[in-house]
Parts: structure tokens; C-alpha cells; sequence
């Protein structure tokens, strides 16, 4: 089972990982009322759909006012979002996200996956996340660092270091890094998500860690002792 963008952040934030403060809108009025609520002087409508590739699709607009907040919400209401996932049909799109605009410094890659041949959960980190990482993967997969969790073990310390020391981060960065990927792999774990992917897991102007998009999968089998994750569909 797919949650939308703005369940996945609502679950991480439960498990402790920093994401943007947001609210859920239906209304180009709602927006408004959550970017108003927000105060935050840039604010980012993000169209809440079951594909990614949205930004390229014109579904995530940063907006600096709150008269380009309506327009944003306006123009993503009601579309049929066209991106690499959806099928030229696109998907409609019926709820926007309205969040803090964050200073991004940089755009790191994330993701926690069930790795069904290798029957273990493994961690993957890249320097360079944003829009395209199918693309790294491809042409620089040497940027993608990768470990696997031994069966009912914890991620260890030692390897979130290494995955986190390969994107470059400093040693504040990799202790709130580190915290942050033990948090996944726990949510993961305790719900039965066979991918929770980060893209772009960034890092701001003043050198925090934070999460600014959230995918996650969950096994349709286990969906019986997660009835707090079915009640998501
Ligand atoms: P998608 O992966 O579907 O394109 P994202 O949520 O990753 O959607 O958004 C696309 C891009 O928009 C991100 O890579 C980031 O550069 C920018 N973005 C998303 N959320 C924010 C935010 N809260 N503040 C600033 N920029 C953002
Ligand atoms: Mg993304």
C-alpha cells in the first residue's frame, strides 16, 4: 500500500524525524488559511498524489506571497498531474500540501528498502538526491552508498556513520543524520514498510537535517496488525 506525501511525513514526524510543519488543503481558500496559520515568509503547495516526479510536473511551487499561494493552489486543485510515474493520463489531483519553505543548502538521498533477495532491510544514502535518482544509480552509482541490517538487529551506529561520512556531512550533521536513519529503520520495522524513501533529504543554510519528501510502501500483508496504516487508504 502508497500513503501520499503528507501521511508519510505525519508518521516519520512520530518517530521523531524532522519534516517541514504543513497543513492539508482542498480549497485554494484552505491554502491560504494554512500558509497564513504558517507564517513562514516562503511556503511550498505540493500537489498530494501516488507518484513522484511531481516538481518536474509543475505539482510543488514555491510560493512567496500569499496571493501566489492561491494561484499555486488553483492551478494544482483539480489537475491531472502528468510526471514519469503516472501514465500520460496523469493522476488528478485533489489535495494540496501547503509547508515551510526550507533554505536548502543541499539534497541528499535516503531510503530504508526491503531487499527481498538478500531477505534483510538495507540503507541506502547518496550526496547527490533532488529529483533524479534513478539516474545516479545508472550514471554514477559510486555516489550511492549502501548496508544491509542483519534479521531483528537495529541499524548500528557505525553504519549510519559510514553511509552518512560518504555524503560529505559534517560530525553534527552525521549525529542528527545517524538519529534520524535509526528512526526510519524503526518506523519501517515496527510497520511493516518495505521502502521508505527521502528524496531530498536536506540539509539547510544553517546545517540541519531535514526531511522534505517522504514515500513510503507497506506491505499489503501486514496491513492486519497496522490498523493505524490501513486506516491511511
Ligand atoms: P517530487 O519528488 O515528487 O518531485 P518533492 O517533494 O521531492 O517532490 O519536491 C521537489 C523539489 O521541490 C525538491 O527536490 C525540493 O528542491 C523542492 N522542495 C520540496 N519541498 C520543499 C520545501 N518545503 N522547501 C523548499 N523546497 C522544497
Ligand atoms: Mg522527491
Amino acid at each position: 500500500m502508497n500513503v501520499h506525501e503528507y501521511q508519510a511525513k505525519e508518521l516519520m514526524a512520530s518517530f521523531g524525524v524532522p519534516v517541514p510543519k504543513g497543513g492539508l488543503a482542498e480549497t485554494p481558500e484552505q491554502a491560504v488559511e494554512i500558509a497564513q496559520q504558517l507564517g513562514s515568509e516562503i511556503c511550498v503547495v505540493k500537489a498530494q498524489i501516488h507518484a513522484g516526479g511531481r516538481g518536474k510536473g509543475g505539482g510543488v511551487k514555491v510560493c512567496k506571497s500569499l496571493d501566489e499561494v492561491k494561484a499555486a493552489a488553483e492551478a494544482i486543485l483539480g489537475m491531472h498531474l502528468v510526471t514519469h510515474q503516472t501514465g500520460p493520463e496523469g493522476k488528478l489531483v485533489q489535495k494540496v500540501w501547503v509547508e515551510e519553505g526550507t533554505d536548502i543548502a543541499r539534497e541528499l538521498y535516503a531510503a530504508v528498502v526491503l531487499d527481498r533477495g538478500a531477505e534483510r532491510l538495507a540503507v541506502m544514502a547518496s550526496p547527490s538526491g533532488g529529483m533524479d535518482i534513478e539516474k545516479v544509480a545508472e550514471q554514477t552509482p559510486e555516489l550511492i552508498f549502501s548496508t544491509r541490517l542483519e534479521p531483528g538487529q537495529p541499524i548500528w551506529d557505525f553504519q549510519c556513520r559510514q553511509l552518512l561520512f560518504g555524503c560529505g556531512l559534517d560530525a553534527a550533521q552525521v549525529r542528527q543524520g545517524t538519529a534520524m536513519i535509526q528512526a526510519l529503520v524503526k518506523m519501517a520495522m515496527a510497520k511493516d514498510a518495505t521502502l521508505v524513501e527521502i528524496n531530498p533529504l536536506a540539509v539547510t543554510g544553517e546545517g540541519k537535517l531535514i526531511a522534505l519528501d517522504g514515500k513510503i510502501n507497506f506491505d499489503d500483508s501486514a496491513l492486519r496488525r497496522n490498523p493505524d496504516i490501513a486506516a491511511l487508504k
